[in-house]
């Protein structure tokens, strides 16, 4: 066993809650311990339909309260990160026989207003003729009027490696690939166990406090890990997604109203691909392991081939990804009208334990916010909530919108290819600056990787964003996975082999 370090806060699990989390606690002067069994957003965080969204869908579930804290939520994140969040108009063709006009114009005219006036970057909704719209191309010929309406999209993973990226720059000590295994009150201290699958061992940290944000392992790290028993359950809801060669070349997205009552969205995806998601499967095996069926690959087809004049099958999917909705157990039998709001439950015998039921990616934010000020109390002398006015790494673009930032970045480094400059941009925001430092030219990136991938961009991944293999690099830093030739991984994993990578001090 190693030595022991003192913090005031362990977060354990770092997807967007226990990201989300560490960066407000560091940020209001706590020392702060934020633990990772895998790589930054590896789970559901990276796994998610990628939208900054009040929900439309819930508002038929009466979830008033929840889509109108999740929509000033979008307004507030849409400006902490410009680069990484950005508008996105959805277009929903009216389809006859499924719900009525009036009941989805009354819908979206509660979307425009449930945010009480908070909405100033995004336009209201609106009806639509489909002919003549650029999103009407493509549609099948019987739909005729639809609607319109704004929400975001989000990189998610990048979201989660922001925030840890914020936090461990206000002091917070930041391990991947390092699992809480077990954890003891010892007087008013936490007592953890952690062991550092990256060669580190074994160590003990003691902290005041402890926060559990483990996702869809909650109840398991109450039940298994501390041995305490979970008083409250989630409900483990499965949702795929598939990707497919762009089937428009415009900038809207859709929703799709499914006859089973669902909706499926098509969003335009990485340039270059269409997202379709997601399904609700109830999955009762290890969240780690869940992917796509044949079935739920079937049905997503079938949802947009009902829309578009192109139609979609299996053979088409050039990339699936699943993930696990840990949402909190209430009771209902359908999963998708199981609430997406989170519950923070706290226990207390002698030093206070923190777990967090459910979430969305949209109310992480606030969700961290309210962690902190439950802990507070327990806490002692600490700073005020901070995070609403922030911004996160890269995110400070001026009162630059996203285009002009690009715009600006094009002046800067005329000799950066159009599409690798879009990309740097959109990941690192202004950081593309610690990335590019004085280089005149791709020869001073260092050496060429593959697929637009430099080795100056490797570095900084390396040494500041906690990545240490091919997969965090191509599916979670970047989504460069899509397109990369085999090639490339081969000389990113040999790259990644000689690279000597920083080890990050406990305490
Ligand atoms: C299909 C799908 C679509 C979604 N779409 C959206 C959307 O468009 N917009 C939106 O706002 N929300 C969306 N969500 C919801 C959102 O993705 C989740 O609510 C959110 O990502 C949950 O984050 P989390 O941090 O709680 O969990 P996770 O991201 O799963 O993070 C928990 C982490 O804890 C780690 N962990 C577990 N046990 C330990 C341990 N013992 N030690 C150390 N680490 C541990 C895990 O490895 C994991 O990385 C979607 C969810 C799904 C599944």
């Amino acid at each position: 066993m190693g030595r022991e370090s003192d913090f005031d806060l362990v977060v354990v699990g770092g997807g967007i809650n226990g990201a989300g989390i560490a960066r407000d606690a560091a940020g209001r002067g706590l020392r702060v311990l934020l633990c990772e069994q895998d790589d930054l957003a590896s789970h559901t965080s990276s796994a998610s339909t990628k939208l900054i969204h009040g929900g439309l869908r819930y508002l038929e579930h009466y979830e008033f309260r929840l889509v109108g804290k999740a929509l000033v939520e979008r307004e507030v994140l849409l400006r902490a990160a410009p680069h990484i969040i950005r508008p996105l108009r959805f277009v929903v063709p009216y389809f006859k026989g499924l719900r009525p006009a009036w009941f989805i114009r009354l819908g979206l005219f509660l979307y425009d207003h449930l945010d009480f006036g908070k909405r100033q970057l995004l336009p209201g909704s609106c009806g639509i003729r489909v002919a003549g719209h650029p999103a009407g191309a493509v549609l099948d010929g019987q739909f005729t009027r639809g609607f319109e309406y704004s929400d975001a999209r989000v990189d998610d993973a990048r979201l989660v490696v922001l925030n840890a990226v914020d936090a461990a720059q206000r002091g917070a000590t930041v391990l991947t690939r390092t699992a809480c295994t077990g954890a003891r009150i010892d007087g008013e201290r936490w007592v953890m166990d952690l062991a550092d699958a990256g060669g580190g061992g074994l160590r003990q940290v003691r902290t005041r406090a402890l926060v559990n944000a483990t996702g869809p392992w909650v109840s398991e790290f109450l039940d298994h890990t501390l041995r305490i028993g979970a008083r409250r359950h989630i409900r483990r809801v499965k949702g795929s997604h598939i990707v497919v060669p762009r089937l428009f070349d415009h900038d809207f997205a859709y929703l799709f109203q499914n006859p089973d009552g669902r909706v499926v969205f098509a969003i335009p995806y990485q340039g270059r691909y269409t997202l379709i998601g997601t399904t609700d499967v109830e999955w009762h095996g290890n969240p780690a392991q869940a992917a796509i069926s044949d079935d739920e690959v079937a049905y997503l087809c079938t949802a947009v081939n009902r829309y578009f004049t192109v139609h979609i099958g299996p053979p088409d999917v050039v990339w699936s990804f699943a993930g696990v909705r840990p949402l909190v157990e209430d009771e209902k039998s359908s999963a998708s009208a199981v609430t997406r709001d989170y519950v923070l439950e706290m226990q207390d015998n002698g030093a206070p334990l923190l777990s967090v039921f459910g979430g969305k990616i949209t109310t992480y934010r606030k969700l961290a916010e309210d962690v902190v000020a439950r802990l507070a109390p327990r806490l002692g002398e600490i700073g005020r909530p901070w995070t609403a006015s922030a911004r996160l790494p890269g995110g400070d673009i001026g009162g630059a919108r996203f285009d002009d930032f690009l715009q600006q970045c094009a002046e800067h480094y005329p000799w950066l290819p159009a599409e690798l400059r879009e990309r740097l941009a959109s990941a690192y925001g202004t950081r593309i600056a610690r990335i590019l430092g004085d280089a005149r030219g791709l020869a001073d990136l260092g050496e060429a990787i593959g697929d637009g991938l430099y080795e100056g961009e490797l570095r900084y991944l390396v040494d500041h964003e906690w990545a240490r293999t091919s997969e965090d690099i191509l599916w979670r830093r970047t989504k460069l996975g899509l397109r990369a030739l085999p090639e490339t991984r081969t000389r990113l994993d040999a790259w990644l082999g000689a690279y000597s990578v920083p080890r990050v001090a406990i305490g």
